[in-house]
């Protein structure tokens, strides 16, 4: 929609409340609205029924609810869902819901395309399109849980709504901080999407510049992409790496504000001959030191064209081994969605392709 109307969407509560202000309406109308925003089939002011008619219609007149409708939806093997929503300036942005027995994961992204370029990562291959702005980050969640209500039957695992978020879709969250800071606001809020910090995890490459703000200016959980143990191998991944070396990144979880008893969780992808010996992971052991955390290795999702391969099974077993003795808590990812390219790194707008998908929901 190209429009000079303003999206309610993109204000957390307090700047709804400033907005609503700034119209002469006191705060508790701020509240109402937010409320009705972030109910399901909400499209229209008209439908606010406790707010004053002429009130309304001036909101009409100033303001658009957006939402994402009719996404390009591919259905992996596994249960796990790709969404493709369209944006207003044609740019379709990914999401992936992953569900398991208790939880339904939604990996939101945050950018169109990524500028970090990661050589490991698909996503690094489009380049960087634009930052999504806070609704179109929260219309991710929002039309994925407007798809959920509206499948019947019994086909749909897990518990029937978004219970957990995970900012591992396309782009650096912390490359587009201020907005990812609003929709979390949102997302937490309880007139929002009410749901909990802890059931929200942003992952960054290692901006170390943004790492504290994001930590006083919010409780959820933080991942770091961390994927090798000395400057050598992680700068060949992950130009970040560059401009903010291994030894800053760690000193910024160590000092990273964070509540009792959270932990940090390292993400270690396992590319085999690269950064998964033994004593790469004794290394690893070493520097991760101090620092509360619990470490995700990451079995590789092949994408041929970048030329990497994942580390076998038994490899994988023994790099974990070698952590736990360590005494850390080391799981391994189960790589989800693989066979529709929705698993990690494997977003690369692809289904901006619509030809290649089913589409299977209207
Ligand atoms: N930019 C953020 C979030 C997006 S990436 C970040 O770097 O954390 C989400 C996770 O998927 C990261 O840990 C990323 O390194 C990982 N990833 C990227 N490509 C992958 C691949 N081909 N296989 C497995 N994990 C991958």
């Amino acid at each position: 929609m190209t429009t000079d109307k303003t999206d309610l969407k993109n204000f957390s509560q307090d700047q709804l409340i400033e907005f609503v202000e700034s119209l002469g309406q006191s705060s508790f109308r701020g509240r109402q609205i937010m409320g009705w925003l972030y109910r399901s089939g909400i499209t229209e002011f008209s439908q606010m029924t406790d707010l004053a008619k002429v009130f309304r219609k001036s909101l009409e007149e100033k303001c658009f609810i957006s939402q994402f409708t009719d996404p390009i939806t591919e259905c992996a093997d596994d249960g796990c869902v790709k969404f493709g929503f369209r944006l207003h300036d044609n740019n379709i942005v990914e999401s992936v819901l992953i569900p398991e027995p208790k939880r339904n994961t939604l990996c939101i992204s945050s950018q169109v395309g990524c500028a970090m370029n990661c050589s490991f990562c698909l996503t690094g291959t489009m380049g960087f399109i634009r930052n999504l702005s806070p609704s179109e980050i929260v219309n991710q969640i929002c039309g994925v849980r407007d798809y959920l209500l509206a499948q019947t039957g019994g086909e749909q695992a897990g518990p029937g709504r978004v219970t957990n978020v995970v900012f591992m879709g396309m782009g650096e969250p912390l490359n587009n901080l201020e907005n990812v800071l609003t929709s979390l606001s949102i997302m937490t809020d309880p007139r929002g999407l009410n749901l909990a910090e802890r059931r929200i995890t942003v992952s960054t490459c290692g901006i170390v510049s943004k790492l504290r703000v994001l930590g006083e200016r919010s409780s959820v959980n933080l991942a770091i992409s961390l994927h090798a143990v000395d400057d050598d191998s992680r700068s060949e991944l992950m130009p970040v790496n560059v401009r903010f070396p291994i030894d800053d990144l760690l000193e910024a979880c160590r000092n990273f504000p964070m509540p009792k008893r959270k932990r940090i969780m390292f993400e270690y992808i396992l590319l085999k001959d690269i950064n998964d010996s033994d004593n790469q992971a004794r290394t690893l052991a070493r520097k991760l030191r101090g620092i509360p955390c619990k470490i995700n290795l990451i079995p590789y999702n092949d994408s041929p064209e970048l030329g990497y391969k994942g580390s076998g099974r038994n490899r994988i077993l023994a790099f974990q081994e070698i952590l736990r003795k360590a005494h850390y808590s080391v799981f391994i990812r189960n790589s989800r969605g693989s066979d529709i390219s929705a698993a990690c790194g494997q977003l690369a707008g692809k289904n901006g392709n619509q030809a290649v998908l089913k589409k299977t929901s209207s």
